[in-house]
């Protein structure tokens, strides 16, 4: 991967970043803040968790994506990013392309998919 791919996914990927950031901040105004519920005793949390169910879902989905978004633009750094984090092997371009923040071969992400590698 030359400079230039190396420049052009970074700017997907903090594009990308945005996004997820500027979302997941719009939820936190209208919707129940994560802050709170955290605070919450389990008891009362199990009591409310039915209710904020599927809010709770979009949140943690959009904090994983970041996360990996995350992890996308240290291995960018690192100069590992075309690596796949499980076997090793190049990731193909065009799958980075479509993924910007996949950090697996297409093999090894069928395997984690179907429950046969650890988070
Ligand atoms: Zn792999």
């Amino acid at each position: 991967m030359d400079a230039q791919q190396t420049d052009r996914f970074r700017k997907q990927l903090l594009e990308q970043r945005a996004s997820v950031a500027s979302e997941m901040e719009a939820h936190r105004i209208t919707g129940d803040p994560v802050e709170d519920r955290e605070r919450r005793d389990p008891e009362e949390q199990a009591v409310n968790a039915t209710a904020s169910l599927v809010e709770t879902r979009i949140t943690e989905d959009d904090e994983n994506l970041l996360k990996k978004i995350d992890l996308a633009l240290e291995r960018l750094d690192a100069g590992t990013y075309q690596q796949c984090a499980n076997c090793g092997k190049k990731i193909p371009l065009a799958r980075l392309r479509a993924k910007p923040s996949a950090s697996l071969c297409l093999n090894c992400q069928e395997d984690k998919d179907a429950g046969r590698l650890g988070p």
